[in-house]
This record gives C-alpha cells, structure tokens and sequence, in this order.
C-alpha cells in the first residue's frame, strides 16, 4: 500500500513568487497549496492564509521585500485547515469568507484541521504556532466590493457550491486576474471530498469561465495564462470521475469497484500530477455519498481518513 496520502512527500517544494499585475503578486509553490496579495492605494489584500502562522510568515516576509502597506484584508476562499489555519499571523483589521465557511470553520474545523495534517504534515511548519482556529469576521453570500482606491475594484464572488459549500474567488476586472481557490486547478490533481461534484462541473465553472479572465491562479500549479485550458481540465476531471463512480453505483457495484475504474481512466492523464493518489480515494468516497443523496459532505476525521485510505488504496 503506497504512504498514507501526503505523509510520504517530505521534498521541500520550490515556492516562485510572480508579480502577475501592477501590485498583485502570487506565490506558487509545485503543486502545494497557492497564495497572492493585491495592493490597493494605502492597504493589502492578502488571499488565503496557508497552514501555518509560521509558513504565513515566511510568505509575507517574501511579500514584505515589495511592499510595506499594511494588510486591511485577509481574504480565506473555503475552509480547508491548510488554507485557513496561518490566518492569525496576518494581523488583518479584517478576515473576509463566504457565510458557509465561516459556518462551516466553526462546525468542524477542528476535524478538519486533525484530519488534514495527518494527511499533508509537510505543509504544518511548526504546527505548534497555530493559535487554535481563527474566524472569518466579515462573510457575504453572494457578492462583496473592496475598494481598492483610483477606481479601481476587487470582487469576491460565490459563483456556486463546488470544492466546498462556501468557496469564493477574487476578481480584479480591469486586470481580468482571477484568483481561484481550489475551484480551479491548473495541472494539479482535485480534491473533491467536500464537493458538490455535480454543481461543480456545470454551473459553477460556467460562471468562473464567464468572468473572462486573462490571468488565472488556481488553488495549486503554476499562474496560467491558459485560463480555457485549466477549466476544461478541472471540469475534465469532475466529468470522468462523475462517469466512472456514476457507473459503478448505477449498477449497484461496489465504492472499491468506482474507485478503481475512476482511477484506471484518470491516472493516463492525470496520475501524475501532485495529489493524485492522496485526493482520489476521499473524492471517490464523497462523489458516492453524492450520488447516494447524502448533501452535506460527511465530516473527514484523522480515523475516518485511514479507513477509506486502508480501503480503497489496497
Ligand atoms: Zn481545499
């Protein structure tokens, strides 16, 4: 049985910092989670929070050789505890989120946060600096406006459940920069053991393609420029993995079975790419709790992750 999901992968990975328009920069690091801050007239935007208060310090410290503004927001696109749980370093006058992931931090962050660093240690650096959880303190549903001064805007958007029930993107319409969160991925593998795979796959990544961006960086992989390219992948993945799982339950075969035959049509393409192996056994096991009715993703737990892991990685 290959290493519990990400616990065997230990390699430091290579973070690049891109200035990808005027004042709005994005760390990407070879497949590990992404991160990016926006420059408005006197304050910064930070976008997500990484898993840490010490890897967050790391990447403002980056930030901080080229800008000195002060960070009014910290801006978290879903819940996920290595996206989240660095929040408390920023020192943001305000922590932006849908209502959901507020809801949802609070519901069962905790088990989020246990299940998630046993499945990515390497991403917990000095997990010992994590205050404890640290709450949205500004949410919207729909639709929020910063001003980032000389008329210009920064939109977040919930453009439908995907990834989570509460994820958001940030949207700079005159630079058509799009900050995805794990709702798109470029050349990196989906998790999807939260998601609404369904919703996702069609009306969810129609509206994220609406938006026309030129410039996009997804939750993992590199800045894109190919923004067509890396939708039609991650609505790629949805659909096979819809296919192959909705095949095995339609004919009342076995969760083994749907993970098998999901994995022997995505692997020639995807398999490898960072995650695969780790995201594939929990999206399966969502995505048949999806097609059984079950709305609401079932809370992941550190035993939970090791069961479905023991059985379906076998
Ligand atoms: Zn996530």
């Amino acid at each position: 049985m290959p290493a519990f999901a990400s616990s065997g992968d230990l390699e430091e990975k290579q973070q690049t910092l891109e200035i990808v328009g005027d004042g709005v920069y994005a760390l990407t690091a070879e497949g590990d989670p992404n991160v990016g801050a926006i420059e408005a007239d006197d304050f910064l935007v930070c976008f997500e929070a990484m898993a840490t208060p010490t890897a967050a310090r790391q990447w403002l410290a980056r930030l901080r050789e080229h800008t000195d503004k002060p960070i009014r927001y910290l801006v978290l696109s879903h819940y996920h505890a290595v996206r989240v749980l660095g929040a408390s370093a920023f020192g943001a006058d305000v922590i932006v989120s849908h209502a959901n992931t507020r809801a949802l931090i609070e519901e069962r962050g905790q088990q989020d946060w246990e299940s998630e660093y046993g499945r990515m240690p390497r991403l917990f650096k000095d997990p010992g600096s994590i205050p404890g959880l640290t709450l949205p303190t500004l949410t919207f549903t729909d639709r929020l406006a910063i001003d980032l001064g000389g008329g210009r805007f920064l939109e977040l958007h919930h453009l439908g459940r995907g990834h989570t029930e509460g994820d958001i993107v940030a949207w700079l319409p005159d630079e058509r920069i799009l900050f995805a969160g794990d709702l798109v991925e470029a050349r990196a593998a989906l998790y999807t053991g939260d998601a609404f795979h369904r919703e996702w796959s069609t009306t969810t990544l129609d509206r994220v393609a609406a938006l026309g961006a030129r410039t996009l960086i997804g939750g993992r992989g590199p800045v894109t420029r190919e923004v067509g390219a890396a939708i039609r992948q991650t609505r790629d993945f949805l659909e096979v993995m819809l296919r192959e799982v909705g095949a095995a339950h339609g004919r009342g075969g076995t969760l083994k079975e749907a993970f098998d035959a999901a994995h022997a049509a995505l692997a020639p393409r995807y398999g490898g790419w960072p995650i695969f192996e780790h995201c594939l056994p929990f999206n399966v096991s969502r995505l048949w709790d999806e097609l059984d009715g079950v709305e609401r993703p079932i809370i992941w737990t550190a035993e939970r992750d090791r069961a479905v892991w023991d059985l379906l990685q076998s």
